[in-house]
């Protein structure tokens, strides 16, 4: 295992097969891994070997296979719980998403008790996620949503934050992690001052367990959500992490096999959590390869992945400031490798069309954050993210990338 920091290659490059790939003749510089992150052999073989010898469904087989199965499936989640040091394996509900997740909570957490007049914070930083489901939730009701302003390094107001915070916030949803800025948001800080409210914290990690050890014990989020696919895991799979007492008190968010105790004409009962929320056959593969993911993680070491990205971040923060007409958004003092920038003059799709050409794949757009792009006075950004497995090369080709755009585009 290769631990030495070293920007000029990637942490463990050699486990990503698909890094390997020549793009439009050019060595691949995949700098994308906020919208997906790739895959090491861990997950792809782990995936493999359970379509190979184990495929089953879950839990409600006697034979040999399904068990196998099951306890491959329910070893997944005591996985989960252990890497985020939940307490209970039963507060781990296996779902899509993030996106999924934060809409069960607002469907099942938000809904059944919120009254016209109450109150869900935000931030200005959020993605769609995490605005959305409010949204819909909050227009049946009449909740409104609070929004907490951001400074223009892309960092958190803590005092227009707690000055929002009053008897009718319901709950606080906020990112760990920004998908745009990089920001690292203080959320133990935020869930401590909402604790002096009655308020329940979501926090949105989708963005924050590719990079960081979460301690969920520590932090005492109420709701802590992740997606398996920016976690080097598969595409469908995605953890809701909720205190076991307020999992319990929520209604179903779907119906159908494996969630009942009982189903008669007259009414149905419902298993506890996480049974509950996971109506149907799960992404029980799905679950299997997020577990490796998890694994393989904690194989490399936080600590080691985290002096790789913060030497690429210095980097690319630094060539990226050298060159003339470029503007980054989000330059909080703790952030995660994650450059969103607009160049005078030439659109961020254009810039990302040329980067293409170079082998180098950024994204454009909005990143589902019109709201933060709109505080920035900006249509759109290009984006580079980064992920241990990158290197100083990776990011060179985005430079001259970014450099041959200007030139045809200024
Ligand atoms: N929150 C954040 C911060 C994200 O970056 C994303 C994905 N871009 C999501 C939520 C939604 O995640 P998913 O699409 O995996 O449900």
């Amino acid at each position: 295992m290769q631990t030495a920091t070293d920007i000029n290659r990637g942490l463990q490059r050699d486990d990503f097969p698909l890094l390997g790939r020549v793009v439009h003749g050019k060595p691949l510089a995949y700098l994308d891994s906020a919208a997906t992150t790739q895959k090491p052999n861990a997950v792809i073989e782990a995936i493999d070997a359970f379509y190979r010898e184990t495929n089953a469904n879950v839990h409600r087989g006697l034979h040999r296979l399904a068990q196998e199965a099951t306890d491959l499936y329910e070893g997944a989640r005591a996985d989960v719980r252990e890497h985020l040091n939940a307490n209970d394996t039963r507060e781990i509900v296996f779902v899509r998403g993030t996106t999924e997740a934060i809409n069960l909570v607002a469907q099942s957490y938000l809904r059944p008790r919120a009254t016209s007049g109450d109150e869900v914070i935000v931030t200005e930083m959020e993605h769609h996620a995490n605005i959305v489901p409010w949204q819909i939730v909050g227009d049946m009701i009449g909740v409104r949503l609070r929004v907490v302003p951001i400074d223009n390094d892309g960092q958190i107001d803590l005092e227009a934050f707690e000055r929002l915070l009053n008897p009718r916030t319901r709950l606080v949803a906020v990112t760990h992690v920004s998908n745009v800025l990089g920001t690292i948001n203080p959320v133990k800080t935020i869930i401590k001052m909402t604790r002096q409210t009655g308020a329940a914290v979501l926090v949105d990690g989708a963005q924050a367990v590719p990079h960081m050890p979460v301690d969920l014990q520590d932090l005492d989020c109420d709701f802590y959500t992740l997606s398996g696919h920016k976690t080097f895991g598969p595409t469908g799979i995605g953890v809701l992490f909720g205190k076991a007492e307020l999992l319990n008190a929520m209604p179903p968010y779907q119906g159908g096999g494996d969630m009942i105790q009982s189903v008669t004409w007259e009414g149905t009962t419902f298993k506890d959590a996480p049974a509950r929320f996971e109506a149907g056959t799960p992404h029980i593969a799905g679950a299997v390869g997020l577990a490796a993911a998890l694994g393989y993680l904690r194989s490399v070491g936080y600590e080691h992945i985290a002096k790789q990205e913060q030497s690429l971040l210095a980097y690319a923060t630094a060539r990226l400031q050298a060159l003339p007409g470029l503007r980054l958004i989000g330059t909080a003092d703790h952030k995660a490798a994650v450059l969103s920038f607009v160049l005078d003059g030439v659109h961020p799709h254009d810039v990302a069309t040329v980067l293409d050409a170079h082998g180098v794949a950024t994204r454009a757009g909005h990143h589902c954050a019109q709201p933060l792009m709109r505080r920035f006075g900006v249509p759109a950004t290009t984006r580079a993210s980064l992920a241990f497995y990158n290197s100083q090369s990776d990011l060179d080709a985005l430079i001259t990338g970014i450099e041959s755009a200007r030139e045809m585009f200024q």
